[in-house]
This record gives C-alpha cells, structure tokens and sequence, in this order.
C-alpha cells in the first residue's frame, strides 16, 4: 500500500506515519528526516538544505524530487511505503505521480490530518523543547503555518480531485489519532 500522509507542520503527521510503517510492515519515508541526515552528514545537499530549513522555508523542488526519487528506488519500498512530508506543494504532487507512473506505482491513499492552528503552535513549542530543533522558533513556526496554508493545502484539494482523499481528526491522545486513521484504511480497503 503506498501511502501519502498530509497535515500541517505538529499535526502529529510524522508520529502517525511511524506507527502506521510499523502497523503495516512498510518503510515511513520522512523528507524532513532525509534532510536533517544530510545536514548531520555534512553533505553538501545537507548544508545547502541548512539555510533554508532554519529559516522555515522549502528545499527547492528539484533537490527534493532527486531525494524522494533515490529513497523510493530502493529495493524496501517496492512493497509500498508510508511518505510523511512529501509532497508539499502541487508541483511536487504532480512530480511524486510522474515518478510513480512510471514505475507502476501510484498512491493508494492521501490522508490529511486535520487539526487547529493554535494547538499546533503549542505542540511545536514543545516539540522544539525536547528536540532541540532550529527551526522551531515561534517565528519560523508562524512562517512555516504560512507557507503550508498557501502551498501545501492545495495538495490535499489535489488528491481529493483523484477519489484518493480520506481525512482524520488529529485531536486528542497518539492512540485515538491512530485508531481513527486504521479505521479509514479498513474502510478504503473494504470498499
Ligand atoms: P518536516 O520534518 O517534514 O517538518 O520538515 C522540516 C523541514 O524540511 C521543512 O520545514 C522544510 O524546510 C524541509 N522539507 C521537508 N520536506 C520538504 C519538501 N517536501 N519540500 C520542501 N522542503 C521540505
């Protein structure tokens, strides 16, 4: 099953993509992990991808597609895959359906996680606490809300367009989230 995971930045879209990788045996595919990798690496994709993250914008389209494209290719996605983070905007939705087009691999589902702006900012506030994470600033954090809302809430008219959309409440504990989200999968895939 190939998976897309959609919801705003602290919509616990990236716990959500981990437990259900695990609940369905399937690689999660995490860009912002890809990339803060490579910035730990030292890489040089790392340290150009630094001064944009930082400041709470995106890597540029040509660079993420070359990092989706190499991490799909390898040989534990063929079985499917959980993606948390990519696309991001419409023209990396339209790159991630050429790609997989071509190699017979189309998404199954998108699943975006719907949850207030307000809530988010305090959940990212924490999170930066305990990850100690540069580009959570409450500053970065309103830029990223902006960012998301211009560019990436199209992605999720985009895959509604296609029949693929299913959405879930992102409110209350891990666990309620995590029920809600199998209970739109069992449905999809009863239908
Ligand atoms: P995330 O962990 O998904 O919130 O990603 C952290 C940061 O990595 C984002 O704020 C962006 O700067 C960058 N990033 C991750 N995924 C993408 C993407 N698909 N397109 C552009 N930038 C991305």
């Amino acid at each position: 099953m190939r998976i897309v995971l959609l919801g705003a930045p602290g919509s616990g879209k990236g716990t959500q993509a981990a437990l259900l990788a695990d609940e369905l045996k399937l690689p999660h595919i995490s860009t912002g992990e890809l990339l803060r990798s490579a910035v730990k690496a030292g890489t040089e994709l790392g340290k150009k991808a630094k001064v944009v993250m930082d400041r709470g914008e995106f890597v540029s389209d040509d660079i993420m597609l070359e990092l989706i494209e190499e991490r799909l290719m390898q040989s534990d996605a063929k079985a499917g895959f959980i993606l948390d983070g990519y696309p991001r905007n419409l023209a990396q939705a339209r790159a991630l359906d050429t790609l997989l087009a071509r190699i017979e691999q189309p998404v199954d589902e998108a699943l975006q996680i719907d949850v207030d702006v307000e809530m988010v900012i305090a959940r990212i506030a924490k999170r930066a606490a305990e990850e100690d994470r540069s580009d959570d600033t409450e500053e970065v954090v309103r830029k990223r809300m902006k960012i998301y809302a211009d560019q990436t809430a199209p992605v999720i008219d985009y895959y509604a367009q296609q029949g693929l959309l299913s959405r879930v409440l992102g409110e209350g504990t891990i666990e309620e989230v995590f029920q809600r989200i199998k209970g739109v999968l069992q449905v999809r895939s009863d239908s």
